[in-house]
């Protein structure tokens, strides 16, 4: 059996300030994980460089919120991969339902800054997640399956620098989590979507985040589910506490 990584990541969204940002991490910097979980968090970029300057950089690693496709140029108010690792920062976030709702991003333009980010060495925490009214219809694996051939174009070995994070829309920020169950059943399913359309090897060390409410309350028994390899996690990851509780949960 592979013995996948287990991702735990933070996404702070639009929220937080140096003093906030300065307070949280010097919570975090003190936390014992386990030696297969690697913590990831993604401050707005603004505050990429302080945060790096107050990480204990062999705990947490840090990641952008997003990036561009093009590596410079007339594209007011966008930042690009290249200068994500020009601060030594080594992950972004892709296609976050936010980003494929509030901002339009299509799947298309989803791939060519995954490809793009990838290209420049960068590793990526590509996002779906299916509606509420897509799983009420069955549509769940359909909506999946779609946002996955996006990556199509990939080479397999850009692969290796993919994590996935399933969210459903339904479960981010609502406090309303997929059960253990659901989060199991979409996060298998996702791995035979890698298996057939990608490769075996690429399905078995896939590690697949699961994200939408996750809490202190909830990161135990979702973590005990054999396809669930970690955590993305927006509003718990402002609250050290609860932050640590889910580093804590990795099994
Ligand atoms: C997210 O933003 O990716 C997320 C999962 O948010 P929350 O944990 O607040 O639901």
């Amino acid at each position: 059996m592979t013995t996948r990584t287990f991702f735990v990541g933070g996404n702070h969204k639009c929220n937080g300030n140096k003093a906030s940002i300065k307070a949280l991490v010097s919570e975090l910097n003190k936390v014992e994980s386990k030696s297969n979980v690697e913590i990831i968090i993604a401050p707005p970029s603004i505050y990429l460089d302080y945060t790096q300057s107050l990480v204990d950089s062999g705990k947490i690693q840090l990641s952008a919120q997003n990036c561009y496709s093009e590596t410079k140029g007339a594209f007011t108010g966008e930042i690009a991969a290249e200068m994500v690792k020009d601060l030594n920062i080594n992950w972004v976030i892709i296609g976050h339902s936010e980003r494929r709702s509030i901002f339009g991003e299509s799947g298309e333009l989803l791939a060519k800054k995954t490809k793009h980010a990838i290209d420049i060495g960068l590793k990526v925490i590509f996002c779906i997640g299916e509606q509420l009214a897509d799983r009420q219809s069955s549509k769940t694996e359909a909506v999946l399956s779609a946002q996955l051939g996006d990556l199509k174009s990939l080479d397999k070995k850009q692969w290796d620098s993919i994590v996935i994070a399933y969210e459903p829309v339904w479960a981010i920020g609502t406090g309303v989590t997929a059960t253990p169950d659901q989060a199991q059943d979409t996060h298998k399913y996702v791995r035979s979507w890698l298996k057939d359309n990608i490769d075996e090897t690429v399905a078995a060390k896939t590690s697949i985040m699961y994200g939408g409410s996750v809490g202190a309350a909830n990161c135990n028994a979702l973590a005990e589910k054999p396809d669930v390899d970690g955590f993305l996690v927006g509003g718990a990851s402002l609250i050290a506490t609860d932050f640590s509780t889910i580093i804590k949960s990795a099994s």
